[in-house]
């Protein structure tokens, strides 16, 4: 029998050299094959795991040591106050978008019935993030991805979000006339030729959610150039970018004739959201 505390050491060992987070990893893979949370953990040090737990968590425990994300071996991650189904369809949600959460909700006034346009919605993490804190605002997500956009409506199911409508979309090809006050959007924006692809998680999610291009920002250049159309006068454009894209992305913001342009830092001080207005 091997208790809680010497399996987290063991599986520590084997995971250090495959993993940068190897006793995060741990825990949470742990915390999945027991059901329980963190504290349990700590509680608990001399519990023993019967036979089937203990197979689970070393089936958990291999897929890991093949790189496979955290996220994709649990199939969800938390983001915002929301926990999000997550598949190798989708982006894995990252802490850096949730500045951009935070950015938004700081725009959005307190009672306002703003439309929003979520571009790319992946897991759906933005777009369900706004609608479950503006509750009067109505939101639009879009995903070119059929596979994608499924998840995103199933994990709108999973927090009880309705003020919220998915529609399959390059971009703004299927929107039509709609008009919007807010676009967001964490777009692809990696170069192709960028050799952290080949590194950590990002090997095992769609490239077509990662790449843009030589440059990282032929997604960018579309999402800025059609919201000329799509917002409405004084409407807002945020949108997430490469650490080093901040001049970039802000510059292509103003040759549109957006105004108010900034940029903004995430939590570990990389630019990280480019914000202009419409006049
Ligand atoms: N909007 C989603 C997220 O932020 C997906 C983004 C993407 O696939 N590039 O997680």
């Amino acid at each position: 029998m091997t208790d809680i505390s010497q399996l987290i050491e063991d599986a520590i060992k084997q995971l250090e050299s495959v993993s940068d987070s190897a006793r995060l990893d741990v825990e949470l893979l742990l915390c999945a094959t027991l059901k329980k949370d963190h504290s349990f953990l700590r509680a608990w040090p001399e519990h023993e795991l019967n036979q089937q737990q203990l197979k689970s968590f070393q089936e958990k425990l291999k897929q890991r040591l093949e790189g496979e994300p955290i996220a994709h071996i649990l199939g969800e991650r938390g983001f915002w106050s929301l926990n999000l189904t997550v598949t190798a369809d989708t982006l894995i949600p990252r802490p850096d978008t949730e500045r951009l959460v935070e950015l938004a909700l700081d725009i959005i006034p307190e009672t306002a019935q703003w439309k929003i346009l979520d571009l790319g919605t992946g897991t759906g993490a933005i777009a369900l993030s706004l609608a479950k804190e503006k509750p009067n605002c109505f939101i639009t997500a879009t995903d070119q991805s059929f596979a994608a956009l499924n998840i995103a409506k199933q994990n709108a199911l999973k927090n009880q979000i309705s003020n919220i409508e998915f529609i399959q979309s390059d971009w703004f090809e299927e929107l039509e006339n709609k008009q919007f006050n807010m676009i967001v959007s964490n777009p692809p924006y990696i170069k192709e030729s960028d050799p952290h692809l080949n590194q950590g998680d990002v090997r095992f999610e769609p490239r077509s959610a990662l790449t843009s291009g030589a440059d990282g920002l032929d997604d960018i250049r579309r999402i800025i150039k059609g919201s000329l159309e799509y917002l409405n006068k004084g409407g807002a454009l945020l949108i997430e970018h490469g650490y080093d894209q901040a001049d970039e992305v802000c510059n292509l913001l103003k040759a549109s004739h957006f105004t108010k342009v900034s940029d903004f830092k995430d939590d570990n001080d990389n630019p990280r959201v480019a914000i202009g207005y419409i006049q």
